[in-house]
C-alpha cells in the first residue's frame, strides 16, 4: 500500500483576521472526524494553540532554546491538546531583536529532527502570523513544507488588500513548486453583502470561497474560558459552522495557482458591492 500522504497547511491572513481562532475550531472539528492533527504556531505572540491546550502555559521553542541551549525530546516543545492534537508554538525573538520568522525556521527544523512528522498524522497546520508573505513567514510554503494554504479574510477592505499580497507570494512559490491555494475562508465582520463581495474576490483570484465563516459573541465567551467553540458549546450554531468548515477542508478538491490583481481592480470590485442595487447610497444628489 501507499504511504500516506499527511496534508500540511498554511493559513495565512492579516493580523487580528481570527487565523488561530479558526484553526484551532478547525483543528477540533477534524479531530472530532477522527483525523489525527498537528497545530504549529508560526506567529511570536504564541497563542495559535491556547484554546487546545486550555491555556497558554506552554513554553515556545525558542524560550526553550534560549533557557536549555538545545532542545533533544520532542516533550519539551510538543504538548498534547484537545483530543490528542499535537501542540506547539514556535515563538518569536525578543522584542525588537533579530528576525521574527526566525522560530518557524528553528521549529520545522526541530520538528523533523526530533521525529514529530509521523506516519499516523493526517494533517499539520502552520498558523502563520503576517500580511506579507516574505522572510521567515513563507518557510512552510518555501520550504515545501506546506503544500495547502488558506487564505482567511473577510469583506473589510484591508482584509482583502492583504489576501491579494498573500496571494502574490503564493504565485511566486506555485510557480516554481507544488503549493497550491485552497481557498479563501470568511470569517465574517458582517459587512453588508460580504459572500457576494468574497465569492467575487475569489474568483478573481482564480480560487473558491472555501467557507464563510459567521461572525458570533459565543467565539469570545469560548475564548476566555481557553477553549474552542467546538469544546466549550458543542451544540451551538457556531460549532456546526466549524465542523462543516472542517468537512470543507477535509473534503476539498480544489487546489489553484492564484491569480492576484492590480490594486485599481481590487478597489473596483470593494466599490462595486459597497452599492445597493447598483446604486451608490453617498453619491452626491444634485
Ligand atoms: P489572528 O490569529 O488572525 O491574529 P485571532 O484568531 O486571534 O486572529 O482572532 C482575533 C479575535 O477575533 C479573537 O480574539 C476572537 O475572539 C475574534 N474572533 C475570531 N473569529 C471570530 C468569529 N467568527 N466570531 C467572533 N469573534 C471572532
Ligand atoms: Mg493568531
Amino acid at each position: 500500500m501507499a504511504e500516506k500522504k499527511i496534508r500540511q497547511i498554511a493559513i495565512y491572513g492579516k493580523g487580528g483576521i481570527g487565523k488561530s481562532t479558526t484553526t484551532q475550531n478547525l483543528a477540533a472539528g477534524l479531530a472530532e472526524r477522527g483525523k489525527k492533527i498537528m497545530v504549529v504556531g508560526c506567529d511570536p505572540k504564541a497563542d495559535s494553540t491556547r484554546l487546545l491546550l486550555g491555556g497558554l502555559a506552554q513554553q515556545t521553542v525558542l524560550d526553550t532554546l534560549r533557557e536549555r541551549g538545545s532542545i533533544e525530546e520532542l516533550a519539551n516543545i510538543l504538548k498534547d491538546g484537545y483530543k490528542g492534537i499535537r501542540c506547539v508554538e514556535s515563538g518569536g525573538p525578543e522584542p525588537g531583536v533579530g528576525c521574527a520568522g526566525r522560530g518557524i525556521i528553528t521549529s520545522i527544523g526541530l520538528l523533523e529532527r526530533l521525529g514529530a512528522y509521523t506516519n499516523d498524522l493526517d494533517f499539520v497546520f502552520y498558523d502563520v502570523l503576517g500580511d506579507v508573505v516574505c522572510g521567515g513567514f513563507a518557510m512552510p510554503i518555501r520550504e515545501g513544507k506546506a503544500q495547502e494554504i488558506y487564505i482567511v479574510a473577510s469583506g473589510e477592505m484591508m482584509a482583502l488588500y492583504a489576501a491579494n499580497n498573500i496571494a502574490k507570494g503564493i504565485a511566486k512559490f506555485a510557480n516554481k513548486g507544488g503549493v497550491r491555494l485552497g481557498g479563501i475562508i470568511c470569517n465574517s465582520r458582517n459587512v453588508d453583502r460580504e459572500t457576494e463581495l468574497l465569492q467575487a474576490f475569489s474568483k478573481e483570484l482564480g480560487t473558491q470561497l472555501l467557507y464563510f465563516v459567521p461572525r458570533d459573541n459565543i467565539v469570545q465567551h469560548a475564548e476566555i474560558r481557553r477553549k474552542t467553540v467546538i469544546e466549550f458549546s458543542p451544540d451551538t450554531r457556531q460549532a456546526g459552522e466549524y465542523r462543516n468548515l472542517a468537512a470543507a477542508i477535509d473534503e476539498n478538491k480544489e487546489f489553484a495557482i492564484p491569480t492576484p490583481m492590480e490594486a485599481e481592480r481590487l478597489e473596483q470590485i470593494l466599490f462595486e458591492y459597497g452599492l445597493m442595487d447598483g446604486i451608490d447610497p453617498y453619491a452626491e444628489r444634485i
